[in-house]
């Protein structure tokens, strides 16, 4: 059947597709403003039921112990998302805004297929480890590792990269043996909402096993963190709600896994290609208009060839103009909403006031009335104590700031509350690597060395988060050790 084909969406409890008690509401094209459809808006009811599913498939099913159904399931669901792939890309760029380039990787097709790597990580998984014989405390043992799946999982996601953020938790949750309840960010609830019409009408999946829950109520998210019955929560988003998540999860000690914000900063050495780099930090800030948190958006240069960095970066995103993310040319298309636009806007205002000036762009764009638009903007003339240069804009926004060599450029680089990423540009590999050990973040790129992959872990220091999305330690956030010891004979 073709998808969301009367323009509806449902939520997915207990492996039907159901109304929400609380009726509807609209999912938004941010490049048009157009009402693209409706989705199901979930009680705080609704949210209780679909927890109660995950609790029973974990509880009274041998779905967390039955790898080959697991792997099957994930495998279908992965087969079944390619076989929609040009609905869902068509889907993407209208609810997300996202430029059709990047809908062939990490906006839609990467994290399909990454689904192979989590169910082939399942099905070649060591479950149980011989920690061999011992006499602790004199009593001859032998010791197994069980590693275990934690339990029921809520799993709560934003509306920047829903398909990857969405599928980076689902899949090794699941594949781990977890149940799992996601819900996802009111911007984007269709792009969550495909899995349910796919995952029945399509898979095997036991019904419980994963429930999906759009709601325009963020509160209803928030049960996730609270509720007993939920063993863990693995949240990607902003670090202020990430905050919010971790206090909540408190009062039952659940298992917290966060990806939250990031002040990622691109470090040019004075022996780099100022040209290559700075034209590299540019155009990567304008992709998907700025709005993804391991983005470079400090741009850190030699103090001497400050100027010059600063027009080179602003020749770059001065050409790149926003546009209709239904084209292939375009790279920068719409921020995701209103409120994000203004928000943005009263950044670069922010900057004027702290005595920064642009060196192109600094606002919406005169020639387009209808959609949610900023004009890629190149902030100069402040140092990293200006608000801009700490705290997360989520637009497509530049600052540079000047270094006095490669010890000042680390101090830079790590004077931040974040720690997610970072990027070193220089003529030599070497001189590179030993300022990339020295940041304390959790991805470095090297001279455009590509960090993101399956098998490659993702995730931040400091405010920036806590443990791993994706490769082995991502599918390890999801399970639990268990030591067995067995006196022995
Ligand atoms: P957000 O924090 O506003 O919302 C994220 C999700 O949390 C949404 O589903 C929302 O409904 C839900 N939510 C809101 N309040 C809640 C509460 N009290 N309890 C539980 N859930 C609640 O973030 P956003 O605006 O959707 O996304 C942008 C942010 O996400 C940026 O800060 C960005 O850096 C961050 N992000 C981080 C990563 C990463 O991997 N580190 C990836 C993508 C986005």
């Amino acid at each position: 059947m073709p998808l969301l084909a009367d323009r509806q969406s449902q939520l997915l409890i207990d492996g039907k597709l159901v109304a929400g008690r609380k009726g509807v509401f609209d999912t938004v094209n941010p490049a048009t403003e157009e009402v693209l459809g409706v989705a199901a808006d979930a009680t705080a009811e609704d949210m209780g039921d679909a927890i109660e599913a995950a609790r029973r498939a974990f509880d009274d099913t041998d779905w967390s112990t039955d790898t080959e159904l697991r792997v099957r399931c994930i495998r279908q669901l992965r087969d079944a998302l390619r076989e929609h792939v040009e609905e869902l890309r068509d889907l993407t760029i209208a609810e997300v805004g996202a430029p059709r380039m990047l809908t062939s990787g990490a906006q839609l097709e990467g994290p399909i297929d990454d689904l192979a790597f989590s169910a082939d990580t399942a099905e070649n998984y060591p479950w149980r480890t011989d920690l061999g014989h011992a006499t602790p405390q004199g009593i001859p043992t032998d010791r197994v590792i069980a590693r275990e799946a934690v339990g029921v999982v809520g799993a709560i996601t934003p509306w920047n990269f829903p398909h990857q953020i969405n599928l980076a938790k689902v899949g090794p949750a699941l594949a781990a043996g977890n149940t799992l309840v996601l819900k996802p960010a009111p911007d984007t609830p269709w792009a969550a909402a495909v899995l349910g019409q796919i995952i029945t009408e399509h898979t095997d999946f036991p019904p419980g096993v994963i429930n999906i829950v759009t709601s325009s109520d963020h509160s209803v998210g928030a049960l996730l963190s609270k509720d007993p019955r939920v063993d863990m929560v693995s949240f990607t988003g902003s670090t202020a709600t990430g905050r919010a998540v971790m206090t909540d999860a408190a009062l039952t000690i659940k298992k917290v896994f966060l990806e939250l914000g990031g002040k990622s900063a691109f470090l040019v050495l004075d022996d780099a290609d100022l040209t290559g780099a700075c034209s590299m930090a540019a155009f990567t800030v304008a992709m998907h208009a700025g709005q993804g948190c391991a983005i470079t958006t400090r741009l850190v240069v030699p103090r001497a060839r400050y100027d010059e960095a600063v027009e080179i970066a602003a020749g770059t995103l001065g050409s790149i103009k926003p546009g209709d993310p239904t084209s292939k040319r375009t790279v920068c298309g719409p921020v995701i909403s209103a409120r994000q636009r203004d928000r943005v806007q009263s950044y670069l205002d922010l900057a004027i006031k702290e005595g920064g000036r642009f060196a192109c762009g600094g606002g919406r764009p005169a020639d387009m009335d209808k959609g949610f638009w900023i004009e890629p903007t190149v902030i100069a003339g402040l140092d990293n104590n200006a608000r801009v240069a700490r705290e997360e804009i989520f637009g497509p926004v530049l600052t540079v700031i000047a270094h006095d060599g490669d010890d000042d450029a680390v101090r830079i680089a790590n004077d931040s509350p974040y720690g997610l990423s970072g990027t070193v540009f220089s003529g030599d590999d070497a001189r590179a690597q030993a300022v990339a050990s020295r940041m304390r973040v959790g991805t470095v790129n090297v001279n455009g060395g590509i960090w993101y992959s399956a098998d490659a872990p993702f995730g931040g220091y400091k405010q920036s988060g806590v443990g791993r999305e994706m490769g082995l330690a991502g599918f390890e956030e999801y399970t639990e050790i268990k030591l067995i010891a067995t006196l022995a004979g």
